[in-house]
């Protein structure tokens, strides 16, 4: 308790909160410039346990707004899950940290829910958004909700059944969404992510939700300077949110498609094979061996062909970046992954 002593003599938290905060744990989904930061702060306060999960891998291009990532990680492509998890060991060893380097979807979202009591969005996209709210609204459990861009952040806690969800949020047109492609400015980050860290740690060591925290969206500007608080109500009534209200769960029941699943997010092709398997990742280098740039460690093989970088992951997993059509990913799927 010693190393906490500033934190617990602030008297909102305290030391019952403190102790609370150390029996509990997160997942954190997603660990770009949100989640990474929101982890990094649980882990230095010192909350019990924490999940973390991103399928991706770190890139020189995320240095500049995530902070707990180095170039020797990007020089060795380190999965954002274990090069993060190894960060924050060295910061805070006394948190069991897990990473898990997945794919988040219908098919493992519950069980990554398993055993945590708050869970962090920090994903950059409305179907794993939708996704998330909808295990934590089933599950009961609170959902910490970010996003930024350009120089603006977004926040919101959901507590299910209490608050509006991410749903009834989405589905107001008075709401202010964010809009890609305004590039990003990084401080938009550092300060998104404390927001989202101190609603995650009210969302556990408070029980009735005030309204200055819960159910209400937290826009900030890091550039103008501003922030204000807008109130989400619940969807209720003649047109209810079919999530909340309705508890109908489509994202969470969605049918997997047959054959390889092809997810376009940006400029990033990511291609999910038809079953899980885990492939040899010694087969993939071989298969790559007239690349000349390819980087291996035990959880991927990546290579640059020309402007295009792609990385196999052991699950069977291939992430393509730089191509101009998704067509292009799927035919370098069948070529290094095809039977
Ligand atoms: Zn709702």
């Amino acid at each position: 308790m010693e190393r906490f002593q500033k934190q617990i003599a602030f008297e909102p938290l305290g030391s019952k909160g403190q102790e609370v905060l150390s029996r509990s744990k997160a997942l954190v989904v997603g660990l770009g410039g949100l989640g990474s930061h929101v982890a990094e702060m649980l882990c230095r306060m010192g909350i019990g346990g924490l999940r973390l999960v991103d399928r991706d891998y770190v890139d020189v291009t995320n240095l500049h707004r995530q902070a707990l990532y180095t170039e020797e990680d990007a020089d060795q492509v380190r999965p954002k899950a274990l090069a993060l998890r190894e960060r924050l060991k060295s910061i805070n060893s006394r948190v069991a940290v897990d990473g898990k380097v997945w794919h988040v979807d219908a098919s493992n979202v519950t069980r990554l829910l398993k055993g945590v009591d708050v869970v962090i969005d920090g994903s950059d996209n409305l179907s794993l958004r939708f996704l998330l709210n909808e295990a934590c609204v089933r599950a009961g459990k609170p959902l910490v909700f970010g996003a930024v861009a350009g120089s603006q952040g977004y926040a919101m806690a959901v507590l299910p059944g209490v608050t509006a969800c991410l749903r009834c949020l989405l589905s107001q047109n008075t709401v202010p969404q964010p809009v890609r492609d305004t590039g990003l400015y990084p401080p938009t980050v550092r300060v998104t992510s404390a927001l989202q860290c101190s609603l995650a740690v009210q969302a556990l060591v408070r029980r009735k939700p005030e309204k200055a925290w819960a159910g209400r969206l937290h826009v900030l500007d890091v550039w103008s300077v501003e922030m204000e608080a807008i109130s989400v109500a619940r969807r209720v009534g003649s047109d209810p949110c079919p999530v909340c209200v309705r508890g109908e769960f489509e994202w969470l029941s969605a049918e997997k498609p047959t054959g390889p699943q092809v997810i376009v997010d940006d400029d990033v092709v990511n291609i999910l094979p038809e079953r899980k398997a885990e492939v040899d990742l010694n087969v993939i280098r071989a298969r790559l061996q007239r690349v000349q740039h390819v980087k291996a460690n035990e959880y991927l093989v990546w290579a640059q062909i020309g402007d295009v970088e792609m990385a196999v992951f052991r699950d069977g997993r291939m992430s393509v970046k730089g191509v101009g059509d998704w067509s292009e990913a799927v035919h370098l799927y069948e070529r290094y992954l095809g039977e």
